[in-house]
């Protein structure tokens, strides 16, 4: 379904990623771990299509089609949802309206009709229950005064009623509370599916022990240097960097 291959992107003149290859099928879980500044945002981004980086080689493609060709927009109707990098704060805006628009622009994209308010409504009902969103906070203006576990349960509230194909969470450097933790791995377990595949960035084994992933990845130096299953996140925890770091050199 998503096929990276040979992905190389910089910012300015500095390369930061060096040739990622990668292959996600549907409904698998792929966690990229690695320390910190090796690239794991940049991917991220890179992947939504935002702007900041420039793409100078390699391929992407997403159920056949080439992903670089395409807008951030037009990814996100194609079904990719970053979630979690810069929670952004839209004063005045509902989290509500916010939706509607965005459900409607990628119904549109698609060629159907867009949902009117009593279908939309039923949609958000559906989704708030199974994320356990509150009522309260769907009025409230997009992030305005959320705290740091009120953003990350929006978030899996977007991404419940948007049913991304491809959803990526970056963890981000902040870390999350244990509470955030639970919101966010209950929610990400609840909207796993077959049809639904998920890229977890974290610089931490801990959100793993909730979101169990198919295969685990370590980014390096813009690079994967090792690939392999749920079991290497443990391993990292227990030994760290240090001996990926030194396979690296050695494979040099
Ligand atoms: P990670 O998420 O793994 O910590 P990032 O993708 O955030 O790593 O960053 C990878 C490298 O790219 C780092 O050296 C970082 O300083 C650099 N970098 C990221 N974003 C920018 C930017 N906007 N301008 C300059 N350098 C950047
Ligand atoms: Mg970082
Ligand atoms: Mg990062």
């Amino acid at each position: 379904m998503l096929k990276i291959n040979g992905l190389r992107a910089s910012i300015g003149d500095k390369e930061i990623l060096n040739g990622i290859n990668l292959e996600i099928n549907p409904g698998e879980v792929h966690a990229i771990m690695g320390p910190n500044g090796s690239g794991k945002s940049t991917l991220a981004s890179v992947l939504a299509g935002r702007e900041d980086y420039e793409v100078t080689g390699g391929s992407i493609t997403y159920n056949g089609i080439d992903l670089l060709e395409k807008s951030a927009e037009e990814r996100a109707a194609e079904g990719i949802f970053l979630a979690f990098q810069y929670p952004v704060e839209i004063p005045g805006v509902t989290t509500i309206n916010f939706l509607k628009t965005a459900v409607n622009e990628i119904r549109k994209y698609n060629g159907k009709a867009p949902l009117d308010a009593a279908q939309f409504l039923k949609l958000v009902k559906e989704k708030a229950k199974l994320v356990n969103m509150n009522d309260s906070l769907l009025k409230r203006a997009l992030n305005e005064g959320f705290s740091g576990g009120e953003k990350k349960r929006n978030e899996i509230f977007q991404m419940a009623v948007l049913e991304p194909t491809l959803a990526i969470l970056d963890e981000t450097d902040s870390g999350l509370d244990i509470d955030a933790l639970r919101i966010v791995s209950e929610g990400v377990n609840k909207l796993r599916s077959p049809e639904r595949s998920t890229i977890v960035v974290t610089h931490y084994q801990r959100l793993l022990d909730y979101i169990v992933p198919d295969f685990v990845h370590v980014l390096y130096k813009g690079r994967i240097v090792k690939s392999g299953p749920k079991e290497l996140a443990l391993e990292l925890e227990e030994k760290g960097y240090d001996w990926i770091k030194k396979e690296a050199a050695d494979a040099v």
